[in-house]
């Protein structure tokens, strides 16, 4: 059993992209990631620090925005749309939740495209759906990122995807359909969890319910993808996959920390970087 390091593997590419972005400032050209937070929420603050704290590590400029809590929608699209026309922003990211009187959906459409570096909008996942290159959401990205680095490739596999939400399930359905993987997405109305599940090469779940995912679902040999955060009350922090049972059965799988979760960061940073080359053009 080969545990996927994503953390050894995001320090990889954070180096790599440093090293690019050093490259590129003596080009006259220095990556730009806006990130805009509504509100106080904790863990969002914390997701937006270390955001920020990444993007600083390897020379991209961050322009954090703190917005507070009772900010109306239409002062936020109209700081969406400064940072569309700002040349010095690549990427616009919007921390989500936002608060329940902001519709997310229409803040999501007010980014430029070329700018939505968490591949959110509509025209980035019509994109991801017909095939074509575009921004991907930045955890499946991770995964994919993965997969390539450990020489697992998801042509003919039958892969198994359980949640299907926006930012994670889908993309990630997705990405492996246009990999040649056969993919089977299933969720919480699924009739028969464990019968899909038992079927799959590759296993990957995200869907924030700790350690729910037991040996006795996973095929022998599986390679098992492990999305899931969960703190438990103890503070620990646990995936969605029992990794104590179920590492004994898969050929691969990914820890919790130190999975999946690093490589999120570290596709961002990748994904505001080739939105910066590409402006360069
Ligand atoms: P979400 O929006 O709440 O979606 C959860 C999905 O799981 C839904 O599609 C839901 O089905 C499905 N589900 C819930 N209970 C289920 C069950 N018993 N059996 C089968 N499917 C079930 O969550 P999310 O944003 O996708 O996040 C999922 C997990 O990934 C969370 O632990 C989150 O913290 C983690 N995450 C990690 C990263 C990272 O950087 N590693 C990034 C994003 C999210 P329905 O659609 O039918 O409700």
């Amino acid at each position: 059993m080969v545990i996927l390091d994503g953390k050894a593997l995001s320090n990889k590419i954070k180096e790599e992209l440093k090293k690019e972005n050093e490259i590129l400032k003596e080009q006259g050209l220095v990556p730009g990631l806006a990130v805009i937070l509504v509100g106080e929420d904790p863990a969002s603050q914390t997701y937006v620090n270390s955001k920020e704290k990444a993007c600083q590590a390897i020379g991209i400029y961050s322009q954090k925005i703190t917005l507070p809590k009772q900010t109306s929608q239409q002062e936020l699209l109209e700081t969406i749309e400064k940072l569309n026309n700002d040349e010095k922003i690549h990427g616009i990211l919007v921390q989500l939740p936002l608060p329940k009187h902001i519709d997310s959906a229409k803040v999501i459409e007010a980014i430029r495209p070329d700018k939505d570096v968490d591949g959110f909008h509509e025209y980035n996942v019509g994109k991801l759906v017909t095939g074509n290159e575009t921004f991907v959401p930045c955890t499946p990205l991770g995964v994919m990122k993965i997969l390539e680095e450990y020489g697992i490739n998801p042509t003919g596999l039958d892969a198994c995807v359980v949640g299907r939400s926006n930012i994670v399930g889908k993309p990630m359905m997705n990405l492996l359909l246009n990999a040649g993987a056969t993919v089977t997405i299933t969720h919480s109305k699924t009739k028969d969890l464990k019968a899909h599940t038992l079927q799959a090469d590759l296993l990957v779940v995200g869907i924030g319910k700790p350690n729910f995912i037991t040996a006795d679902m996973v095929k022998d040999g599986a390679i098992v993808i492990d999305v899931g955060i969960n703190r438990l009350a103890n503070g620990k922090l646990t995936g969605d996959v029992d990794f104590e049972g179920v590492s004994k059965k898969a050929s691969f799988i990914t820890p919790v920390p130190g999975g999946v979760g690093p490589m999120t960061i570290a596709m961002l940073l990748q994904n505001t970087v080739t939105s910066a080359k590409r402006t360069h053009k």
